[in-house]
C-alpha cells in the first residue's frame, strides 16, 4: 500500500476488518474458493483522493471465464445450489443483506478507498441500496409461479406454464457504483435460481471481493456466485461471448452496451442493457426553486456526478431562470470537497485522471462555445482528481455540454417559455434514462408525463430509488429494467406444457 493511502488512514481511522481485508492478497472468486492458485498479471487498485495505490487485482483470462461458467453451469444443474429450494434462497439472499448491513462500516470503508466516494454517501445510499435490493428479491424467491390455461384445441390435455431459470448469467458492471450496480445484477438472478459469473470494473473490484467473503457466510454454495475481475476486453468480452452464458445483464456506456448487445445477439443469448444518461430536470414558472437547488445535491452533484440518472441538464422557465441559477449557484459553492474517508467530506474526487480530464475538456468546450460558466469549471490543486462542483448558464441545447453524457459535477441551465418547448427541449436527446418535472400544478405534471421520452419520471424530486421501482432507460439509455418484478421476467424461460390425459 502507497504511503499516501497509508496516511489517510490513519488520519480518519479504519475498522480492524478492513485493515486485515486490505492486507490480504486479492484472488478471483470461483467455484466457492478464493483462486490463490492462480499466477496472473495484476492492475493497481488505486484511491482517487491521493493517487495512491491501495493493492494489485488480478487481472483474469479466458480461461479464467470458462473456469468460472463451468462452475456456474455445475451449481445450477447438479451441484448443491441446484437443489436449493425457492425458501433455501430467500434465506440466503436475507442473510448476505443482514451481513451487509452488521459490516456497513467496513464495506463503505472499502467502497470509499477504492472510488473515492465520500464515505458519508457509501453509507447512507450505496450500502442501504445493497442490502435493500437483496431483502426485497428474497421475498420473491418464493413466489415465482407459472399459469394453468384452458386451451380450445385440441382438447383432453392438462396445460400449463412454468417458469424456470433462464440459465447461467453473465454480468458486467461499471465503475461508479461497484457494489450498488453489481448488487442490482445478482439480487433478481439468484433469487430466481440462476448462477452467475461477474465481473466488477478492473478499476473497482475490492468490495465485490469482499462481498464474496460474506455470500459464503450467508451460505450460498459453490458455483452459485463467480466473480472474474480483470479487463473488459478480455473478461467482459469471453463472458459475453460465452456459449454457456444463456443470458447477459450489463450496465455501462452506451458505446460498450452497442458492442456487447451486438455480440450477445450474434449468438442469441438474452441481453439486457442499462447504459448512459443525460436526464433532463423542467422547472415550470410554479415550482419550488429552493427545493429544487437543494436536490441539485442528489441529482447531480451527488458522487461527484458519476450517476447514470444524473440530473444534468435542467430547463427553467424564464420568469424564474436568474433565480435558479443564483440558488443552485449557492448550493454548488457549499458543497465541502474532501478526502474520502472524512466523515464530513459531501463530494470526494472524480474516479482517475483520464475522468477528470474528460470532465475538464467538455468545460473547456463549453466556454468555447458561449456558455457562461457561473462556478467552479476547475480542478483542485491535489493528488486526488477533484472536480469543483460545475455550473454553466446561458446554454442552448447544440452545445456539446447539453447533448453529451459528461458524467461528473456539471450542470447545465436552459431557459424555456412554454410547455411544448420544454418538452421538445428535453426530449431533444439521444438518451432516455430518468427526468423530473418540478411544478406545483400536478394536473400539468399528470399531462406531461407520457410526453416524456425517459425511463423514469419523477415530479418536485429527482433521483428517488427503490427496489420495488424499475430503473431502465428508453432509446439510447438501454434496453430492459433492473429492479422491480419487472427484472425478474428477464432471468426467467417460459415452458408451455402439454400432458394427454
Ligand atoms: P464502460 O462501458 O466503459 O464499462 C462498463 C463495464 O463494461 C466495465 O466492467 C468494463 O470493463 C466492461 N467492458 C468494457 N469493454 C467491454 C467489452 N468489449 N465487452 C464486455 N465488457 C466490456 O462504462 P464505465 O465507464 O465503467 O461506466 C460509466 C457508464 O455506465 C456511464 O455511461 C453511465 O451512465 C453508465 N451507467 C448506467 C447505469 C444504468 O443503470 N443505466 C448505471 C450506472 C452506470
Amino acid at each position: 500500500m502507497d504511503v499516501k493511502v497509508q496516511s489517510l488512514i490513519e488520519q480518519f481511522g479504519i475498522t480492524e476488518q478492513t485493515r486485515e481485508f486490505l492486507a490480504k492478497p486479492k484472488y478471483m472468486y470461483i467455484d466457492g474458493q478464493f483462486q490463490s492458485d492462480l499466477d496472473r498479471p495484476t492492475i493497481a487498485a488505486i484511491n482517487p483522493c491521493t493517487g495512491g495505490k491501495i493493492t494489485e487485482i488480478p487481472l483474469g483470462t479466458a480461461a479464467d471465464v470458462d473456469t468460472a461458467v463451468k462452475a456456474a453451469k455445475h451449481a445450477m444443474y447438479k451441484g448443491e445450489w441446484s437443489k436449493f429450494s425457492p425458501r433455501d434462497r430467500e434465506q440466503a439472499l436475507r442473510k448476505l443483506a443482514e451481513l451487509i448491513r452488521e459490516n456497513a462500516q467496513t464495506i463503505a470503508e472499502i467502497e470509499s478507498l477504492d472510488s473515492g466516494k465520500a464515505i458519508s454517501g457509501c453509507k447512507a445510499v450505496d450500502l442501504n441500496v445493497a442490502a435493500n435490493t437483496f431483502e426485497y428479491y428474497a421475498g420473491w424467491a418464493t413466489k415465482i409461479e407459472g399459469s394453468t390455461r384452458d386451451t380450445s384445441f385440441p382438447v383432453d390435455c392438462v396445460t400449463y406454464t412454468r417458469k424456470q431459470p433462464v440459465g447461467v448469467v453473465g454480468a458486467i458492471v461499471p465503475w461508479n457504483w461497484p457494489l450498488g450496480m453489481a448488487v442490482w445484477k445478482m439480487a433478481a438472478p439468484l433469487a430466481v435460481g440462476c448462477s452467475i459469473v461477474l465481473k466488477p470494473a478492473e478499476i473497482t473490484s475490492l468490495s465485490m471481493l469482499y462481498l464474496m467473503e460474506l455470500a459464503e457466510k450467508a451460505g450460498f454454495p459453490k458455483g452459485a456466485i463467480n466473480i472474474v475481475t480483470g479487463k473488459g476486453s478480455v473478461v467482459g468480452n469471453a463472458i459475453v461471448e460465452h456459449k454457456d452464458v444463456s443470458k447477459i445483464s450489463f450496465t455501462g456506456s452506451t458505446n460498450t452496451g452497442k458492442i456487447v448487445g451486438q455480440a450477445a445477439i450474434s449468438r442469441v443469448a438474452h441481453a439486457t442493457l442499462e447504459l448512459g444518461g443525460k436526464s433532463p430536470m423542467i422547472a415550470f414558472e410554479d415550482a419550488d426553486i429552493d427545493a429544487l437547488a437543494k436536490n441539485t445535491l442528489g441529482s447531480v452533484y451527488f458522487n461527484a456526478g458519476q450517476v447514470c440518472s444524473a440530473g444534468s441538464r435542467l430547463y427553467v422557465h424564464r420568469s424564474r431562470y436568474d433565480e435558479a441559477v443564483a440558488k443552485i449557484k449557492a448550493i454548488a459553492e457549499g458543497i465541502k470537497l474532501g478526502p474520502c474517508l472524512d466523515p464530513e467530506t459531501v463530494m470526494g474526487p472524480v474516479i482517475n485522471k483520464t475522468q477528470q480530464d474528460s470532465i475538464l475538456g467538455f468545460i473547456e468546450q463549453g466556454k468555447a462555445q458561449g456558455a457562461t460558466l457561473v462556478t467552479g469549471g476547475e480542478a483542485l490543486a491535489s493528488d486526488g482528481t477533484f472536480v469543483r462542483p460545475t455550473l454553466f448558464a446561458d446554454c442552448t441545447n447544440d452545445m456539446t455540454i447539453v447533448q453529451e453524457e459528461i458524467f461528473g459535477p456539471v450542470l447545465v441551465v436552459i431557459p424555456f417559455d412554454t410547455e411544448e418547448e420544454a418538452v421538445e427541449l428535453a426530449n431533444d436527446n439521444i438518451y432516455g434514462l430518468a427526468s423530473s418535472i418540478w411544478t406545483k400544478d400536478l394536473s400539468r405534471a399528470n399531462r406531461l408525463i407520457p410526453q416524456i421520452d425517459a425511463g423514469a419520471v419523477w415530479v418536485n424530486i429527482h433521483d428517488p430509488g427503490d427496489p420495488a421501482m424499475p430503473f431502465g432507460g428508453f432509446k439510447q439509455s438501454g434496453i430492459g429494467k433492473d429492479l422491480g418484478p419487472e427484472q425478474l421476467a428477464y432471468f426467467l424461460e417460459t415452458k408451455s406444457v402439454w400432458i394427454k390425459i
